[in-house]
C-alpha cells in the first residue's frame, strides 16, 4: 500500500452553514460543492487547499454517527484521510499486519470516493479514512 497524500481532512461541525462562513469569508477558502450522504445521515462541505481539502461533516439525523460523535468529543478534527491507489488492496494489507478495519469492504464516500474506516485501537486514536478516488 502506498499513502498518496493526505486527501482531505475531515471536521464533525454543529452547523454547517455558519462553519463554512469561517472557511470562506475568514480563511478565504473557496467552496467546491457540497452533498447529502444518506448512508452516513452526513452533508458534506468541500473546501479545497492546495493538493488537499477540508471536508466540513454535518449531522442530518440525531443519531448519525457525526452526531454521535460530536455529543461525546465536540465539534473539531474528526478524521484524516489518506488516499491510496487500490482501496481493496490496502484493506487487505492492514488486515495482514494486524490492524483492525471498521470497514472491511470498501463503501461510498463523499465525492465519489470508496473509502474504509480503520479502527482507531489500531491507530493510536486517530480516525484513518482510506480512500480513494
Ligand atoms: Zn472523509
Amino acid at each position: 500500500m502506498k499513502v498518496m497524500k493526505v486527501d482531505h481532512i475531515g471536521i464533525a461541525v454543529k452547523n454547517l452553514e455558519e462553519t463554512i462562513k469561517f472557511y470562506t469569508d475568514i480563511l478565504g477558502l473557496d467552496l467546491q460543492d457540497t452533498e447529502i450522504v444518506e448512508e452516513q445521515k452526513v452533508k458534506v462541505a468541500f473546501l479545497p487547499i492546495g493538493d488537499t481539502e477540508v471536508e466540513l461533516l454535518e449531522s442530518t439525523s440525531e443519531d448519525g454517527p457525526i452526531a454521535k460523535y460530536i455529543e461525546r468529543n465536540g465539534e473539531g478534527v474528526q478524521h484524516l484521510a489518506f488516499r491510496v491507489e487500490n482501496i481493496e488492496e490496502a484493506i487487505a494489507e492492514m488486515q495482514e499486519k494486524g490492524m483492525k478495519m471498521i470497514d472491511e469492504m470498501p463503501r461510498y464516500g463523499a465525492g465519489g470516493a470508496k473509502i474504509a474506516f480503520m479502527h482507531p485501537k489500531s491507530s493510536y486514536r486517530v480516525l484513518i479514512e482510506l480512500c480513494e478516488r
